[in-house]
Parts: C-alpha cells; sequence; structure tokens
C-alpha cells in the first residue's frame, strides 16, 4: 500500500502531480510520500502492539534527516551502523535511548560518541570487538550494554549479497561460541550483557528462515538467562522483503505472528530492525528521458538519473517497475532504461516494455525509497539528486540538489 496513484492520466503522490514537482525541482529527484512512511510505522506498531517493543528503523535504508526526524516523530528508535549514523540520528532529534548499534566493524572512537550519547545497546559481532567495547566502558567508567549478534546458520533465501545468517558470512559470531563469550563477558567490568541479536538477511520473501532463526536465538536467550544472565531485550533484526515485481513476501501481520510465537514464553522485550520494509514503496526516483538511440542490436531510451543515483540495479540486477509519469497514447516497445555514467552496468530498466517516449518525458523508477538515496554517490562528478518530501495537497525540499562547489568540498587543487 502506499500513496502513489494515477489521476487524470498522470502519475501523483498524495495531492501533488509528480509533473509539478520536476518543473518547479528538477530532474533527478527522489519523492517521498509522507502518509506512506507514517502508515508503515503505523503498520508495524499495531502488528506488535502485543507485546514490549522498540522498533529501531534501521538508518542505512534512507537516512535523509526528514525521514529519521518524521520516524523520531512516530516514537521510533534506530538501528545504527556507524558514528555518522548516530550524528544524523540525533541531529534529527532521535532519541538515543532507543538506539542499537550494529555492524562488524565499529571504530573505538564511535564506541565513545554512542556510550557518551547513552544508547540502549551494542549489537556485538565478535570476541575482539567484546574486548574492545569493554576497554572503552572502563575508560569511560560505565558498563556498556551489549547483546552477542549471533549467527543462526540459516539460509534466508535471499540474494547472495544481502543474505547475513549463513555460517560462510562475516556476520555476527558462530551460534556455538555465543555461550563462552556471554560468560567470558562477566570477567570484564566496562561491560553488561542486556540481550541477544540476530538478523539474517535482507529482503526476505519467506517467514520460515525468519522463525528458525528466531527460534534457535530465543533459545539461547532462554538458556542465558537461565544462567543467570539479567537479559531484557531480544533483537530480532530486520530484512522484511517488498514487492519490486512479483515477489510475495509476508505482510507485517504474517511476520509478527512468526515472531511473537518463536519468542512469546522468553518475556523480553523485542527489538526490530526494519529498514526497507518502512521506506521503499514510500519513494520513487524521478528522472527525465533525454535521448533515444536506436543500434541495431537494441533500443535505448538516456534518462538523466543513473547508477550513482540508484545503485541497486548494478549492484544487485535490482528490478524497479518504471513507469511514465504522463503515458503517451502509441504500441509499446521494448526498450533498454539506461543512465548517462560511463559503465555498462548502468542500467537502471532492461527489456521493458513501455509506451512511444520522447526527449522531455518524465519517468518515475518506482519503490526506490529503500537504499536508493543513501547508497547515492558522486561518481562520475555527478551531483546527487534532490530530495522531496509530499505531504498532502504540498510538499517541500528537504535535500537540495547538491552544488557543483560541494563536488569538490574539502578538496585542495
Ligand atoms: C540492513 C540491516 C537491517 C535492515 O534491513 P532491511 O532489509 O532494510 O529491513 C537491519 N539490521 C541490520 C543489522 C542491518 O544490517
Amino acid at each position: 500500500m502506499n500513496h502513489f496513484h494515477e489521476q487524470r492520466g498522470a502519475l501523483w503522490a498524495e495531492g501533488v502531480a509528480l509533473c509539478r514537482i520536476a518543473d518547479e525541482v528538477g530532474t533527478p529527484t527522489y519523492v517521498y510520500s509522507r502518509a506512506t512512511l507514517e502508515r508503515h510505522l503505523g503498520v508495524v506498531r499495531e502488528a506488535f502492539a502485543s507485546v514490549p517493543t522498540v522498533i529501531c528503523y534501521s538508518v542505512k535504508a534512507n537516512s535523509t534527516l526528514a525521514v529519521l526526524s518524521l520516524f523520531a516523530k512516530g516514537g521510533a528508535g534506530f538501528d545504527i551502523v556507524s558514528g555518522g549514523e548516530l550524528a544524523r540520528v540525533l541531529k534529527a532529534g532521535g532519541d538515543a535511548k532507543k538506539v542499537v548499534f550494529s555492524g562488524v566493524g565499529k571504530r573505538e572512537d564511535e564506541m565513545v560518541a554512542a556510550l557518551r550519547a547513552g544508547i540502549l545497546m551494542f549489537n556485538v559481532e565478535s570476541a575482539e570487538e567484546l574486548a574492545l567495547l569493554d576497554r572503552v566502558g572502563r575508560g569511560l567508567g560505565v558498563r556498556a550494554p551489549f547483546s552477542l549478534r549471533v549467527n543462526p546458520d540459516v539460509d534466508a533465501k535471499t540474494h547472495r549479497y544481502i543474505a547475513t545468517g549463513l555460517k560462510t558470512s562475516k556476520f555476527g559470531v558462530p551460534f556455538e561460541e555465543a555461550v563462552a563469550l556471554y560468560r567470558a563477558s562477566r570477567r570484564m567490568k566496562g561491560l553488561t550483557a542486556v540481550g541477544v541479536d540476530c538478523h539474517i538477511g535482507s529482503q526476505l520473501t519467506d517467514a520460515r528462515p525468519v522463525k528458525e532463526a528466531i527460534t534457535r536465538v530465543g533459545g539461547l536467550y532462554a538458556e542465558l538467562k537461565a544462567q543467570g544472565f539479567p537479559l531484557t531485550h531480544l533483537d530480532v533484526g530486520g530484512g522484511l522483503g517488498v514487492t519490486y515485481s512479483s515477489e510475495k513476501p509476508p505482510g507485517v501481520a504474517a511476520y509478527a505472528r512468526a515472531v511473537l510465537s518463536a519468542t512469546k514464553t522468553l518475556g523480553a522485550t523485542l527489538v526490530l530492525e526494519p529498514g526497507r520494509v518502512l521506506v521503499a514503496n514510500a519513494g520513487v526516483l524521478l528522472t527525465r528521458v533525454l535521448f533515444r538511440k536506436q543500434t541495431p542490436a537494441k533500443r535505448f531510451v538516456i534518462v538523466d538519473a543513473g547508477m550513482n543515483d540508484l545503485l541497486r540495479p548494478a549492484l544487485y540486477e535490482a528490478h524497479h517497475d518504471i513507469v511514465a509519469v504522463k503515458p503517451r497514447r502509441g504500441a509499446k516497445a521494448t526498450v533498454e532504461i539506461v543512465g548517462p555514467v560511463c559503465e555498462s552496468s548502468d542500467v537502471l530498466g532492461h527489456a521493458r516494455s513501455l509506451a512511444p517516449l520522447q526527449g522531455g518525458d518524465l519517468l518515475a523508477v518506482k519503490t526506490a525509497g529503500a537504499y536508493g538515496m543513501s547508497m547515492a554517490s558522486t561518481y562520475n562528478s555527478r551531483q546527487r539528486p534532490a530530495e522531496v518530501l509530499v505531504d498532502g495537497d504540498d510538499y517541500r525540499v528537504v535535500r537540495k540538489r547538491e552544488a557543483l562547489e560541494d563536488l569538490w568540498r574539502g578538496e585542495t587543487p
């Protein structure tokens, strides 16, 4: 469900025509719907209303301040993976007490910043990281609250770049080593164990591996409690998938049933780390057709957004539906929608059947709210896109298009 819809032969976001935004702000531009963002957060909150839950939005999916601020006002916490994300959360008015810090490579200065901010917990991914966190905690005269991210060794059945719960993955602590590490932490005066964590991957379209992983990790939680660890939080990670083309991921309610049935006897406060499911279909990338080009092999439509603006197709061979904002009449043709970047992988849409397009026509790349702008770069010295937040009949530019000077800020010729 989202608030992008057709009206009088054109595409709108809530009460604003996308043509108007393109005319006034230019392209490429990411457009988000506030109503969709708020609705998705509400759906997750509702689905878990029966148990104490902290919803920690995974910042890396979309770290734009306006999005963070909206979720902070909606009562969400945040799952961060760097000191930069912590700074963004605080800048956006997020509550540090609802922040969990994930990631395999936290630096000492990032740990210090997070401890000073007073975050909920660190999700620790190795014995050496645990030792460093202990040292940092003692240095500041506090006990750093932590969970171990354990690797439950289940196949999440997703793209190999975004599966994180297999034995071969760099993520998490092997399941068999977890208990020994928790025991060792008892002697470490800069630490206090508060929970157990897992996250098996992203764009999950099957609830079974989720349930299997959480059941294993829940078992560990119960075992540790029985051994006297005063644990309070079970972090079940994120990863719930969305529909880009024909995927049929479980809905939030079905996902919640799977999680709740695997955790109901534990008495733990649940920590959720949803990213994609909150933001993906709340955003589109608006782009304009520059040229058409027919070669003996293919028919190309060259647009003004490229892989630097939206990396997912090039990185994961990901599919995004692409539609004309004002479709023309005429027979459909199969085209390659490509960007201007000097890479053959700069293809936003492969073999798409679309009604006739001409230079100047507007296209919307759909379901682009997650891992879109947050992965954008300035490759080819292209200024990153503007971002717009639509709210009812109005909209606001929440990030200006980068200026040329932004491209070399901090550089010395
Ligand atoms: C990326 C990530 C998430 C969010 O994943 P989504 O697929 O966007 O829901 C949650 N937790 C951790 C540890 C992550 O790395």
